[in-house]
């Protein structure tokens, strides 16, 4: 995916999902490809720009990190607004998070016009094992796949952690953001 040669066209894509899930931190680990452990809150910088190659077309992707709003449930409209695509996240470990992705796709749905290109990703997939063996309830692929079908929405399992994950879940938007045009 590597990039020669200017973008031809910029793409907003905006994270979803409840706080703790993974959004900040899957920003970084696609920008800077490590992984960060307990980002600073989001401040100041709205969004980084990602370029990658797909399907022989030069993109530029604008990240959008929703500045920690999430936890105030307070989300407006002018965040989904215009976007291109979105990744919405949710912790595979937290059976709630799951449990609000419908929520969150209504939210989406509601804002936008036409349904947009949408990844939803089980995130926090290195930790899964920890947390079945804590004896905490945890999302299995079969899970996620079901639920990401009954939404029309594509699905893939990522961890920020080992970056398992990341980059095909961006790409995989990327790819129908392209071929929705
Ligand atoms: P946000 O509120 O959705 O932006 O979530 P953050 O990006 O702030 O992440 C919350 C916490 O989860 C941080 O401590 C991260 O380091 C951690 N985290 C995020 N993704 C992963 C992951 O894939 N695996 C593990 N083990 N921890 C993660």
């Amino acid at each position: 995916y590597e990039v020669v040669g200017p973008p031809e066209r910029t793409y907003k894509v905006v994270f979803a999902g409840d706080a703790a899930v993974g959004k900040s931190t899957f920003i970084v680990r696609l920008c800077k490809g490590y992984f960060v452990n307990n980002i600073a809150s989001t401040l100041g910088v709205d969004y980084k720009v990602k370029t990658l190659s797909v399907d022989e077309k030069n993109i530029a992707i604008q990240l959008w990190d929703t500045a920690g709003q999430e936890r105030f449930r307070s989300i407006t409209k002018t965040y989904f607004r215009r976007a291109d695509g979105v990744l919405l996240l949710f912790d595979v470990t937290s059976e709630r998070s799951f449990l609000n992705v419908r929520q969150w796709i209504q939210s989406i749905d509601d804002t936008c016009q036409t349904r947009v290109p949408l990844v939803l990703c089980g995130n926090k997939e290195d930790m899964r094992a920890t947390a079945a063996a804590e004896g905490r309830s945890t999302v299995s692929l079969i899970e996620g796949e079901k639920l990401a079908r009954d939404c029309g929405a594509f699905y893939i399992e990522t961890s920020c952690k080992t970056g398992i994950g990341v980059m095909d879940a961006l790409v995989q938007l990327a790819r129908q953001m392209v071929t929705t045009e």
